[in-house]
């Protein structure tokens, strides 16, 4: 499946905000949006007129700002992302809660919560090449969905790269609580979906399903 390629950083500053998309260069002050940065003055939308665009404050700009918001967090292209939310809303209960529950059952969101990868680009990449197993058996689809029971572990022989042990060491993510640790922290069970109050990242999904119902 197709993904997006470009400068990621270019999205934090279009959303004004930090995505924490490159991993521990996010939180550094090489970070081009961070508010102690000396690079604070790129904090603003990129392109020429970038730096003097006003704010709007139009309701459809709020709407589809969240929505790009939260499309570029979990790194899905706008296809992707309509369709899972057209599935949220076919299910039973709220669909903006639906939505960000099925982004964060992802299997290449669960290798990031788990800590494996420093972004979700790199966790992303860690299930395509084959690293990681759900109950024994290689899944290589990041929109893999995983489900309450089910066991997401790294391969051995990747729990010894260089990469995956110093994310281990330096990151210190905490893993959330729907999910339960084992192996050293290369092993993860899905307890439960997880509720709303326990996604941290900050997206108001009702602004989402706003700009989809219209
Ligand atoms: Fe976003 Fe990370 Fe780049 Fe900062 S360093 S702008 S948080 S991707």
């Amino acid at each position: 499946m197709a993904r997006y390629t470009g400068p990621v950083c270019r999205l934090c500053r279009r959303e004004r905000t930090k995505l924490y998309l490159k991993g521990e260069r996010c939180f550094t002050l090489k970070c081009p949006v961070s508010e102690n940065s000396d690079r604070q003055k790129r904090a603003f939308p990129p392109g020429m007129h970038g730096a003097n665009r006003q704010r709007q404050g139009s309701e459809y700009l709020g709407q589809l700002r969240e929505k790009q918001k939260a499309r570029r967090i979990y790194g899905l292209l706008e296809k992707q992302f309509r369709n899972l939310y057209e599935e949220a809303s076919r299910r039973p209960g709220i669909t903006g809660t639906n939505l960000l529950q099925f982004l964060e059952l992802r299997l290449d969101n669960v290798a990031y919560r788990a800590g494996w990868g420093a972004s979700r680009a790199q966790a992303r990449q860690l299930v395509r090449h084959g690293h990681v197993t759900i109950n024994g058996k290689r899944v290589t689809i990041p929109s893999y969905r995983v489900r309450p029971g089910e066991v997401i572990a790294l391969k051995a022989v990747t729990r010894e790269n260089f990469n995956v042990k110093r994310n281990a060491d330096v990151l210190e993510r905490n893993v959330p609580g729907w999910l339960e640790t084992s192996e050293n922290g290369f092993a993860v069970t899905v307890r439960v979906v997880p509720a709303r109050e326990q996604i941290t990242e900050t997206i108001q999904e009702q602004l989402i399903v706003e700009l989809y119902s219209k």
